[in-house]
């Protein structure tokens, strides 16, 4: 619908731009008003960029400035009334930190699409290191198609619970572990393989103030599309000074086209992203397999996960006495996978695998208390594990509420 909004008062064209700035105004004088009303709304998305960079995360909002983010995460719960003045005084002794953060929003302003209001990025402590969650986008997941439920009815029935329709808003996300000596990256998002929603990945890593080049390893947790197609971009390396680690046994299936019979349709082009996402990096010796259990950086052990791939890993991360458990693809659907666990999922190659594996999983987790990072659970995909009614519950961590791609499976 086009709006002629001459001789609307200011708030009333701000308030109809907001919600639809495209097709507001057709005349001269609504076309000045639309101009400066663009100005004013993509400075005022910088500097809540800006704020939200910097309060977001309140638990550590810089890689550089650890002092600052706990003197933040002090801050954020106080009154609203005060907040601006606390914030104001804490930009004042934290520069560095507060340019970090501005820099960072402004780079995200850049390169955002238009209807991205968040950073795409999550920041946390755990123990001495710093984990942060990177959203690589989203992609629908048509739920009928592609879930196998145990019982008929039980995932239609589980998402109607959850207030879903059948397709299923889904988050895709990488992991960067930040151990102030090495930069590891928990697998890359899809890169160009998976079409226009998703491969923000290496966005989300600059807006959180880090540069590819200084990635020192890609841990992969399988290889399907979505979670390699980000190690390059037009067949050249996008992290290339990185040694790219992944288990032997699911590297060796996925490049020999001989396996293409044994698995699923909605898989086979894996094959071809396989050869392609990894070709530069074997090239140029950065690949480098690993075997379940072996410790693949500072504090990260990979673990066995069987049944969704043939070498699908789980990465258990170590600080100072506190575990994150960064899960790969055990979770697609949440809403009826924690519930229930032996729903599985079209592309799980050894289904009655992958529901051992689930349910092991679940359980260790909420007994526990481990941080748990699902590639595919709503962003930022990091929360706890508890047990409800006669399966799971999920305890997302953070504020999942002002990410765009939060609306939680
Ligand atoms: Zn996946």
């Amino acid at each position: 619908m086009i709006f002629d909004t001459a001789g609307w008062p200011r708030s009333r064209r701000r308030a109809a731009a907001e919600k639809d700035p495209v097709s507001i105004t057709a005349s001269n004088t609504c076309k000045e008003a639309k101009r400066s009303i663009g100005v004013i709304l993509s400075l005022r998305a910088a500097v809540q960029r800006w704020v939200l960079a910097i309060t977001s995360v309140p638990e550590c909002g810089s890689p550089f400035c650890y002092p600052a983010a706990r003197e933040l995460h002090r801050l954020i719960p106080s009154h609203p009334w005060y907040r601006p003045m606390l914030l104001r005084s804490f930009i004042r002794r934290h520069p560095v930190y507060a340019t970090t953060a501005l820099l960072a929003a402004l780079d995200v302003t850049s390169v955002a699409h238009a209807d991205d209001t968040s950073a795409g990025f999550f920041r946390m402590p755990l123990g001495k290191i710093t984990v942060v969650a990177l959203s690589d986008g989203r992609f629908m997941l048509p739920a009928s198609q592609l879930m196998v439920e145990p019982r008929k009815g039980e995932v239609a029935g589980a998402l109607a619970k959850a207030h879903l329709d059948d397709g299923v808003p889904t988050s895709v996300n990488a992991f960067l572990i930040d151990t102030g000596d090495k930069r590891i990256l928990i697998d890359t998002g899809s890169g160009a393989f998976l079409g226009a929603t998703l491969g923000e990945v290496g966005q989300h890593l600059r807006a959180a103030g880090y540069r590819a080049d200084q990635v020192d390893e890609v841990l992969i947790t399988h290889l399907h599309a979505d979670h390699v197609g980000g190690l390059i971009d037009h067949g050249r390396m996008v992290y290339p000074n990185a040694t790219v680690r992944v288990d032997a046994r699911e590297q060796a299936f996925w490049e020999d086209r001989g396996n293409a019979g044994k698995v699923d349709a909605s898989v086979k082009a894996t094959f071809d992203a396989v050869a392609t996402a990894l070709k530069p990096y074997e090239a140029a010796g950065h690949v480098k397999p690993f075997k379940a259990g072996d410790t693949v950086g500072p504090g990260i052990t990979a673990l066995d996960e069987p049944g969704h791939t043939a070498g699908h890993t789980g990465y258990r991360v170590e600080s100072d006495g506190k575990v994150l458990l960064v899960w790969g693809d055990l979770v697609h659907l949440a809403a009826a996978q924690f519930p229930d666990p032996k729903v599985t999922i079209h592309f799980d190659s050894t289904p009655a695998d992958a529901i051992h594996t689930r349910e092991k999983a679940l359980a260790a987790a909420s007994k526990a208390g481990y941080l748990v990072a699902g590639a595919h659970i709503a962003f930022p995909g990091i929360g706890r594990v508890a047990r409800g009614g006669t399966g799971f519950s999920w305890i997302p961590v953070g504020p999942v509420s002002v990410n765009h791609a939060s609306p939680q499976p």
